[in-house]
């Protein structure tokens, strides 16, 4: 039987695939993140209950085990010199002015930063809906006069 947790677990799952660059690393933060972002709307027993069957499920993580998966890799879950977006550890020197490699590199930030400015608009939206319902709540009690 699919629950309601299993829906939103799954959904946090292909939002977490999309644009993770088949990095584990990077897909578990994001499933994270969004499972956070779900228990964010949900009652707090209900929260906890999402969170309890996504660890039960297996990716995701708690800041302790997303440092221990991050230690050497750079925060796309990519080892230190081969990540597209050119995160490199301190003393890396390659040399990063071949042209091609810098567009490919643009790109790609280019494209999580649409990600990630998709992702806070959905928070926006879904604070504002909770925003809305309180509102809705007062005055269909009554209890304030528009
Ligand atoms: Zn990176």
């Amino acid at each position: 039987m699919t629950t309601f947790f299993d829906t939103l677990i799954e959904q946090a799952q292909r939002t977490a695939r999309q644009g993770d660059g088949n990095s584990y690393e990077f897909f578990a933060s994001r499933f994270t993140q969004e499972i956070d972002r779900h228990a964010a709307r949900l009652a707090s027993h209900d929260a906890s209950a999402l969170i309890a069957k996504a660890v039960e499920q297996g990716d995701y993580i708690d800041p302790e085990e997303e440092a221990a998966l991050f230690k050497g890799c750079c925060a796309h879950g990519l080892d230190y010199g081969y990540c597209p977006a050119g995160c490199d550890d301190v003393d890396d020197t390659d040399d990063e002015s071949d042209p091609e490699w810098l567009e490919a590199q643009d790109a790609l930030i280019a494209e999580w930063e649409a990600e990630e400015e998709r992702a806070r608009l959905e928070q926006i939206a879904a604070r504002d809906d909770r925003v809305l319902n309180i509102i809705d709540s007062i005055r269909s009690t009554g209890r304030l006069v528009a």
